[in-house]
């Protein structure tokens, strides 16, 4: 085995080319692609490989979402002629064998590691001064050292608020709470609060401002309110956190306008992220974070420091997994590869948040896209029932939105609320990226019965 795996005190004294701090998405990806074209690499973490992505992001949360749509699927099922008897649903089975399928990957990622010739240093990594990095009594010195310590999820600063749980927890729930209230209004409340009510929690959602996912193309938040209501999940808007309380009845919200929630048995935090850089003593090497603590760097991923990169969600750049992995890859083929220049352009990132419906971005809001150009911009929708709800009562609609910009209708935006979404926007991504136009769009012969068609059938 060519990587070591460091774990105690060895009291050691070791040379790299490169140190990575974080053994998550993008740490992993840049230390792996570095050692490829053959730096001498380490990566320390401090907690299982894979980082939040694999334990508690991505990974278990598709699993969930899986699990989801398998329920909406059985809604489905006699409306195909189907006689089906669901018995309950086996939460503590499922955990078992997402819990099996997270640790399966933890192995697969050291593997990988090892695989690549990069060793592992177990334990939690710090500045000892701007070439050296402790990790307990050991101290390692490199030429160029990465930051990529992710973050975690936090709570509000309100008396109480120890009585909820995080996304953390959430993965950790060995049974599912009976009535949970989350708080929150982006990606993680919302899918969470999907998982909940579509397993049989009784639901309730509550926003400080008047939408969900307020970020995105308007046309989405409103979307999705309307199918998390229709779905049974009760949403509250203008709520502002003041307290919890337990009481005998289980944990009651107080908002600051007097509102109360509750009792219920959950209080799921889901109000963002803080970044992971309490310990690294950064004060040592110099590095400097921003008022939040996330460490800013150029488009080369360079902090103030300039044999100092930082990369993935501690840069407070878009927080997800395929952002820390490109990051990490091309600063590695940047600085070991040889290909001067190299880096991630963070404009038109496509992202997917996995609602029931889900829902599939990239581009300009129509808010954003009416600021920049004014009147130079021409929006086209389609709202649809999809075919597979042709034969029953329930149905769930799809909305999508393309906004183009000047007179050759350059696509600048493309938003899709609806089953399907998350598959589909990879490969309009990429169109949209290449510089497609309306006109593009309208020249690709549709593939029918899709949803997918819509996008190129719009008038
Ligand atoms: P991380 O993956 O967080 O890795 C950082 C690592 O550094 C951690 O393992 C940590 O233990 C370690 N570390 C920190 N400090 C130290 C130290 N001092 N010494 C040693 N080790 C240290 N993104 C998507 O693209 N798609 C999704 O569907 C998606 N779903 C998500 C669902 C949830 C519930 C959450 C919370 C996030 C989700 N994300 C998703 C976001 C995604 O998980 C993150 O963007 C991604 O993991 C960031 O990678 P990273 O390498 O920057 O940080
Ligand atoms: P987000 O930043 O997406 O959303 C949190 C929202 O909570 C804020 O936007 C804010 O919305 C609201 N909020 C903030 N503070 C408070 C408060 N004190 N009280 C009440 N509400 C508050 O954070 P998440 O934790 O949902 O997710 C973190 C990141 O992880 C995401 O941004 C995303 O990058 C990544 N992620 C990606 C996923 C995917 O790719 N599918 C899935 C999950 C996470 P408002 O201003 O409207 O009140």
């Amino acid at each position: 085995m060519r990587a070591i795996v460091v774990r105690g005190s060895q009291a050691l004294k070791e040379k790299f080319d490169l140190i990575v701090i974080g053994g998550g998405s993008g740490g992993i990806a840049h230390a792996r692609r570095a050692a490829e074209y053959g730096a001498r690499v380490a990566v320390i973490e401090y907690g299982p490989l894979g980082g939040t992505c694999v334990n508690v992001g991505c990974v278990p949360k598709k699993i969930m979402w899986y699990t989801t749509s398998h329920k909406y699927q059985l809604d489905h099922a006699a409306d195909y002629g189907f006689e089906v008897t669901v018995n309950g649903h086996d939460w503590a089975g499922l955990k078992s064998r997402r819990d099996a399928y997270v640790r399966r990957l933890n192995g697969i990622y050291e593997i990988n590691l090892d695989r690549s010739g990069v060793t592992y240093l177990a334990g939690v990594g710090r500045f000892i001064d701007a070439h050296t990095i402790g990790v307990g009594d050991n101290q390692y010195h490199a030429d160029r050292i990465v930051i990529a310590t992710g973050g975690r999820p936090i709570v509000p600063d309100i008396p109480g608020a120890e009585h909820g749980v995080t996304s953390d927890d959430f993965f950790a729930l060995d049974e599912r709470p009976e009535r949970v209230l989350v708080v929150g209004s982006g990606y993680v409340a919302v899918e969470l609060a999907g998982v909940f009510n579509a397993l049989g929690s009784q639901t309730r959602v509550v926003v400080r401002k008047d939408s969900v996912i307020r970020s995105f193309d308007d046309m989405l938040g409103q979307e999705l309110m309307q199918a998390m209501v229709r779905d049974g999940i009760e949403l509250e808007t203008q709520v502002i956190p003041a307290l919890v309380e337990k009481t005998d009845q289980g944990f009651v919200l107080q908002a600051e306008d007097g509102r109360s929630f509750g009792p219920v048995d959950c209080i799921l935090w889901a109000i963002g992220r803080a970044p992971n850089v309490e310990g690294l003593e950064f004060d040592r090497a110099g590095v400097l974070s921003n008022e939040r603590g996330f460490i800013p760097t150029d488009m080369l991923q360079q902090t103030n420091i300039e044999h100092i990169f930082a990369l993935g969600d501690v840069t407070g750049r878009e927080a997800l997994t395929p952002v820390a992995i490109a990051a990490g890859r091309r600063l590695a083929d940047r600085l070991y590869g040889g290909m001067e220049g190299r880096h991630l352009d963070y404009d038109l990132i496509p992202t997917v948040i996995f609602s029931h419906p889900p829902i599939g971005t990239v581009g300009a809001t129509e808010d954003a896209a009416r600021a920049e150009h004014g009147d130079a911009i021409k929006v086209y929708t389609s709202t649809f029932t999809p075919m597979y709800y042709a034969l029953g009562a329930k149905k769930s609609r799809s909305v999508m939105k393309l906004i183009t910009a000047g007179s050759e209708e350059k696509i600048i935006g493309c938003h899709v609320i609806g089953d399907g979404a998350d598959e589909m926007l990879q490969g309009f991504a990429v169109a949209i990226r290449m510089g497609a136009t309306k006109a593009d769009f309208d020249d690709t012969v549709a593939i029918h019965p899709t949803n997918a068609e819509e996008l190129v059938t719009m008038r």
